[in-house]
């Protein structure tokens, strides 16, 4: 197979999983961390089995919005074109609109060397599909309806992973044999508990809410935020809410808590999202009679919450290892990029054949997040006062340059050589924090 990164055209076998089975990586797990790695991992001419427990098309609990942290993995995978030219059942959108205080303003997504220009929205059933198809185009061999139910030893001491033990939907088991077992499960983080790596308590973790309207506005060219979030009593809560427009004409709402907050633990997500969608429905459309789907609610770990990213052989990629930006909640362009660096060491360790390189994959991310992750734990401990929150959008919310460069910094986008003052801002104190 190619290793041009091209891809091959081989589609993967969609036969039933032999009771035993061998591979070069087993994979758990394909929302857009796992099938992203196996993309990846198919394209450099390994073989690699990746195992969802849900047949596709099947939902997630998400706000839907892909930026251009995410467009730019997409680059990667070659699933779209730098002119991003229309993807079925997606919208693009210019950049985010920020309600707060007394302020609306529109902030483009930044021009910058590093990353594209455009974000993009679309459901979770349509957007993780097409990164898991891309996977079995690539060789992947891809089983639906198969649960990884735990690790394989190849020792008594359980020094070293050996691959997984499955069930199916029949209640068929088996094994996948594999050297290297990606953990790509998401925030249940199964297999990573089955090693006994523990949530870490140190670490923010949000909770947020979503759900689906019908609406003329689903055109809108912004994705919208809401700093103001309050409670029945009107009281601030710490967090914010979204509307993400989609191209089936209705929007995605929804609203999330940080565990900093107060009301974490108390709150009822579903009430708090129907009234605080009730109240901006002359707007926004968001009436009862126009909601499409239940509101469904998930948990987001977020700045490595489960560490070491790698051990014995199991490496942990996206919600598995808490990889979410506290900053504004993003995980899928995460889960895509530490699915694109897993892949690059897991190819070095199967030449090298030296298992200990793979102790690099933790590094390289906590290189690369560790400073920023432990900026948004700071942002999030601060944002967890309501009063720091109030005075933050009455105060900051009017000053156009701060916005920008608050915007950079929570979106995560600068260029690592800047021309823009903000950049070197943002890219010293990412430098001199130290690493979650
Ligand atoms: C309400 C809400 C809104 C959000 N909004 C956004 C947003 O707008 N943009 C954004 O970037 N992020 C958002 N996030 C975060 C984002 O959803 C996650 O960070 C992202 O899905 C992580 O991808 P993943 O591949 O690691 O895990 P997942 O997407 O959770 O995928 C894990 C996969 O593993 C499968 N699986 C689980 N256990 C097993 C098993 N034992 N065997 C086999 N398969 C298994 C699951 O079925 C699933 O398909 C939001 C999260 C929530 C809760």
């Amino acid at each position: 197979m190619a290793r041009d990164g091209t891809g091959p055209t081989v589609v993967g076998t969609a036969d039933a999983l032999a009771p035993v089975t061998d591979a070069d990586v087993v994979v758990a797990g394909a929302g857009p961390g796992g099938a992203a790695a196996a993309a990846h991992l198919a394209a450099l001419g390994h073989d690699v089995v990746l195992l969802e427990k849900e047949p596709f098309p099947r939902d997630k609990v998400c706000g839907d919005g892909l930026t251009p942290r995410v467009v730019k993995e997409l680059l990667e995978l070659g699933m779209v074109d730098e002119a991003h030219g229309r993807v079925d059942g997606w919208a693009t959108q210019k950049g985010l609109r920020i309600h707060g205080g007394h302020t609306v303003m529109e902030l483009p997504w930044p021009d910058l060397d590093d990353w594209p220009g455009w974000g993009a929205t679309a459901t979770r059933k349509v957007f993780d599909e097409s990164v898991a198809r891309l996977a079995q185009r690539r060789g992947a061999r891809l089983h639906e309806g198969v649960t990884v139910t735990g690790p394989v030893w190849r020792d008594p001491s359980e020094s070293r992973v050996s691959g997984v033990t499955w069930r199916d939907a029949d209640d068929r088991e088996g094994v996948v044999r594999a050297p290297i077992v990606i953990a790509a499960d998401g925030a249940s983080g199964s297999l990573a508990r089955a090693l006994g790596v523990r949530r870490r308590e140190d670490r923010p973790m949000a909770v947020a809410a979503r759900t689906y309207y019908r609406s003329s506005r689903a055109d809108d060219p912004w994705i919208s935020s809401f700093l103001d979030l309050r409670d029945a009593e009107g009281d601030l809560l710490s967090g914010y809410g979204w509307i993400f427009p989609l191209d089936d004409g209705t929007l995605n709402v929804g609203l999330g808590l940080l565990s900093t907050s107060k009301d974490f633990q108390g709150v009822s997500y579903r009430k708090l999202l129907q009234s605080w969608a009730g109240g901006l429905a002359d707007e926004w459309e968001t009436t009862e009679d126009n909601r499409t789907d239940k509101i469904r609610s998930g948990p987001i770990p977020m700045g490595f919450n489960r560490t070491p990213l790698h051990q014995r052989g199991v490496l942990l990629v996206g919600d598995s290892g808490g990889m979410v930006n506290p900053f504004n909640g993003e995980g899928i362009s995460y889960a895509m990029e530490a699915a694109r660096l897993a892949a690059e060491v897991v190819d070095g360790a199967l030449t090298s054949k030296r298992t200990a390189d793979l102790d690099a994959y933790d590094a390289i991310l906590r290189q690369r997040w560790g400073g920023y992750y432990t900026l948004g734990k700071v942002f999030a401990q601060l944002v967890g006062h309501p009063t720091v929150m109030h005075v933050c959008t009455e105060y900051g919310m009017p000053n156009r340059p701060l916005m920008e460069l608050v915007f950079k910094l929570m979106a995560h986008l600068t260029d690592g050589r800047p021309a823009d003052t903000k950049d070197v801002i943002i890219n010293t104190l990412q430098r001199l924090t130290p690493a979650a």
